[in-house]
């Protein structure tokens, strides 16, 4: 498929060494970004998570997770969340905005499961449904976003609907 001219500018910013030294695309560089794209949107429609759903609770948790000032917290009695933050913004790739360089490492307290979420890898597959090639340090693969946000089985929207219930 043919790609938009924003398009191909996104994939030539996610090069390693334009943005960032490792890049966004890991061992899949050498593809078109518009696959990337299609295949995510694929593999969580086929582990039947809603992409909207699923970054709207990671990024409560990791809101959550920032009053933790730097150390582990409890979110929700079922997530270990801790937080680190650094000065600036890092821009994304798609020339929409900076986000804030905060990285989470949630993790679920039922299965010890984790996952690494940045403020921008969040936007990237909030905005775009980008999750970063494979080997990429925040990738969110699919299934381990599942295993960490969906463990007793519930759906996702059953811990979406803990929110309010916490203060
Ligand atoms: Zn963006």
């Amino acid at each position: 498929m043919k790609m938009s001219p924003e398009m191909k500018k996104a994939q030539e910013n996610m090069i390693s060494g334009v943005l960032s030294a490792e890049g966004f695309l890991g061992e899949d560089e050498g593809r078109p970004l518009r696959d990337l794209i299609e295949e995510t949107e694929e593999l969580f429609s086929h582990h039947g998570l809603d992409i909207d759903e699923l970054t709207t609770l990671l990024e409560e948790l990791m809101e959550e997770g920032r009053k933790g000032l730097g150390e582990p917290i409890t979110v929700r009695e079922r997530w270990l969340v801790q937080t680190t933050e650094a000065r600036g913004h890092l821009p994304c790739p798609f020339e929409d905005g900076i986000q804030r360089k905060i990285t989470a490492l949630i993790q679920n307290k039922a299965n010890e499961e984790s996952l690494l979420v940045s403020s921008l890898s969040l936007h990237l597959l909030m905005k775009h449904h980008f999750i970063e090639g494979r080997g990429s340090r925040f990738r969110m693969e699919p299934e381990q976003v599942k295993l960490v946000l969906d463990h007793d089985g519930n759906r996702l929207s059953s811990s979406i609907n803990l929110r309010g219930n916490e203060f």
